[in-house]
């Protein structure tokens, strides 16, 4: 079923969308069929899971970590990751570029906004991000590239708020992305991921439509 979940999505998807395809939970085989399938970006949320699957898959694939990060295991990633989706702090990015520094790589990350009306959602104010992105410590950090926003709207069947979440981000995204070489706006899930990209996402995370639903509790 992989393989054909991730047809049906690929063949919906405008050109300038990139999917990652969202493993966490699951096995190394399902991995593998949706790399048989053609899929290359895979997306995890736990630091120590991604890094035992890199360990045993081909190393052409590109690693996403789109979790809420533990600064003291960024070390662990550091040789590898690809794009780091939830950065919500200064201190974390001095955090990443420390440790890409030791392998010679730059490390590509995204501020994570708050957009959702959850308490539960992690990620930055709208003037915090605006903040970073003006700081000119950030320049200092040479092994690090800020290249991008994502977000993540309130899980409600209400499609006229979750459309307004994405657009706020999206204005943010537009106002700054000249200014500050952004290129990646990282919104939308199964659950969503039409409306982000009518409001402009050009990077969605999709898990349970690839994978069928996770057994799991968070
Ligand atoms: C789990 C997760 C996803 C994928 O969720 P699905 O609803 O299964 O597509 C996307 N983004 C983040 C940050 C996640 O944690």
């Amino acid at each position: 079923m992989i393989k054909e979940n991730l047809n049906t999505i690929k063949k919906q998807l405008p050109k300038h969308v990139t999917l990652v395809a969202v493993s966490k939970t699951k096995p190394i085989t399902d991995i593998k069929e949706a790399y048989d399938a053609g899929q290359r970006i895979f997306g995890e949320n736990k630091i120590q899971e991604m890094v035992t699957k890199y360990d045993e898959l081909p190393k052409d694939i590109e690693w996403h970590m789109i979790g809420h990060l533990q600064r003291n295991k960024v070390k662990y990633m550091a040789h590898f990751v690809d794009l780091i989706h939830g950065v919500d702090s200064f201190k974390t990015l001095k955090e990443i570029n420390k440790q890409a520094k030791k392998h010679n790589r730059i490390i590509k990350c995204l501020l994570q906004a708050r957009i959702a009306k959850e308490e539960t959602k992690f990620g930055l104010s709208f003037e915090e991000i605006e903040m970073i992105l003006s700081d000119s410590e950030l320049q200092n950090l040479e092994n690090v590239s800020v290249v991008g926003l994502m977000g993540m709207a309130t899980f409600t069947d209400n499609k006229t708020q979750v459309s307004q979440e994405f657009d706020t981000l999206k204005q943010l995204f537009s106002k700054e992305k000249n200014k500050k070489n952004l290129s990646i706006l990282s919104m939308g899930m199964s659950g969503d991921y039409q409306l982000a990209i009518d409001s402009g996402s050009n990077m969605i995370r999709i898990g349970s439509s690839i994978f069928g639903a996770r057994n799991y509790f968070v």
